[in-house]
């Protein structure tokens, strides 16, 4: 006879992952499954690395999830004796004409967070690596920096299944039901399991399990990514000498993360890429991005112009159509969560996201309405950046 479970969590990615540590810490029977293991290598959580950053322009409510979240983080990392987060600083690059850093520094005072406001001189004096002819002024959140999002997730599981909840490999079929509950949840090898309630925080995976409710409101793009490497025996790009780059006033919208781990000096275009299948879609870049890689490079980091790749990845963002997320109960089935469309930002949330989803569940805390499924439009239109 199988096991009768409150809760069964689908997906353990930052999203699934943190919901069933909640839950189970909240006292609840709790299994977390997943196709392919947790912050696997299809998985949005699967990179080495996140950046956590407070900054969200005008957009209050993640820099305080973000500042909700950093700290539980750091927690994980004591608790498991891991270096799940290096500190390196996040530089915001701006110009005279872009409200989105002026707003970011607003809100950074309004919270409280550590910050610095760097002149032109100043970023030229402190990251001579770089070269930034339109960057007028900066705004630096010393305090932020970088996950190690693949282990990171893979700890919060451990340390999940060590306080009682089950981990499953398996992969869950599209659920059905004809009443308002689901009873049970059936997977690809013939077997199903039963619970009072069913979360399903599958990231991009989500439209091909709900088709009919978010085939047109989660759109999985392509995301390409870069790993440079630099000069043998030259820290430039290291921290502390390198922090997180965010260059958002850019059209490519680039970003890039220092060298850790020796892993190499990371970059990647954060503006959305085709649709993908994050199943079946192929995970080797296009010849066409690094020559867009190489003309950026030449401009802004010289040195690393002619820096040899040294490991590229693909992965995707499960876009709602503003970047807002989607936390809210099934509109038929009572005992039935969505929890995914993080978006390109969602990582660093992980905690926030889990903590929320437990309260909401278990002391039906008060909803943001920004994250209901009634926002989620269908026609794309980026707003939380
Ligand atoms: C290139 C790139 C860079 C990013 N950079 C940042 C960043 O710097 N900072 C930041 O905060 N965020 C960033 N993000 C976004 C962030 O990584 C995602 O928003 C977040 O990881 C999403 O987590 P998730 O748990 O919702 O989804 P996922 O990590 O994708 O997890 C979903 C899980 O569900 C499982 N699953 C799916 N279907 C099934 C099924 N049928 N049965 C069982 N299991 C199933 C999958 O195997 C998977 O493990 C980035 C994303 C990408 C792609």
């Amino acid at each position: 006879m199988s096991k009768t479970y409150d809760f069964i969590v689908i997906g353990a990615g930052a999203f699934g992952a943190w919901t069933a540590y909640y839950l189970r810490r909240a006292g609840a029977r709790v299994a977390l499954l997943d196709a392919y293991g947790p912050a696997n290598s299809r998985a949005s959580s699967g990179g080495e690395t996140r950046v956590i950053r407070m900054g969200y322009g005008p957009d209050e409510l993640y820099t305080r999830w973000s500042a909700r979240s950093l700290p539980v983080w750091e927690q994980l990392a004591r608790q498991t004796n891991q270096q799940l987060f290096h500190k390196t600083g996040v530089l915001w690059l701006s110009d005279d004409s872009d409200p989105y850093t002026r707003q970011l520094l607003d809100v950074l005072i309004k919270n409280g967070t550590v910050h610095e406001k760097l002149s032109a001189h100043e970023i030229g004096r402190r990251y001579p690596q770089l070269s930034f002819a339109d960057a007028t002024w900066a705004a630096l959140e010393p305090e932020s920096g970088v996950l190690m999002a693949r282990q990171a997730v893979q700890a919060v599981v451990k340390d999940s299944v060590k306080n009682g909840v089950d981990f499953i490999l398996a992969s869950v079929l599209p659920p059905k039901t004809s009443t308002a509950r689901l009873d049970a949840i059936h997977t690809s090898a013939g077997s199903f399991f039963s619970a009072a309630n069913f979360i399903f925080a599958c990231g991009p995976w989500l439209p091909k399990l709900f088709p009919d409710l978010l085939a047109d409101r989660i759109s999985p793009t392509r995301q390409e990514v870069f790993f440079l490497g630099p000069l043998a025996g030259i820290d430039d790009f290291r921290p502390p000498m390198m922090p997180v780059l965010l260059h958002h006033t850019h059209s490519l919208r680039p970003y890039a993360l220092p060298d850790i781990e020796g892993r190499g000096f990371k970059i990647a275009f954060d503006r959305h890429g085709p649709d993908f299948d994050p199943d079946t879609g192929s995970r080797v870049v296009a010849d066409q991005s690094i020559s867009e890689l190489r003309q950026y490079l030449r401009q802004h980091i010289p040195a690393l112009f002619a820096a040899p790749i040294v490991e590229t990845r693909v992965c995707q963002y499960e876009n709602t159509s503003n970047g807002d997320f989607l936390i809210d109960r099934h509109p038929e089935w009572e005992n039935v969560w969505l929890v995914g469309g993080g978006s390109g930002h969602g990582f660093k949330h992980g905690p926030a996201v889990g903590e929320y989803v437990t309260a909401r569940i278990l002391n039906n805390a008060a909803a943001e309405p920004r994250f209901s499924l009634a926002s989620k439009q269908t026609t794309r239109a980026r707003a939380v950046f």
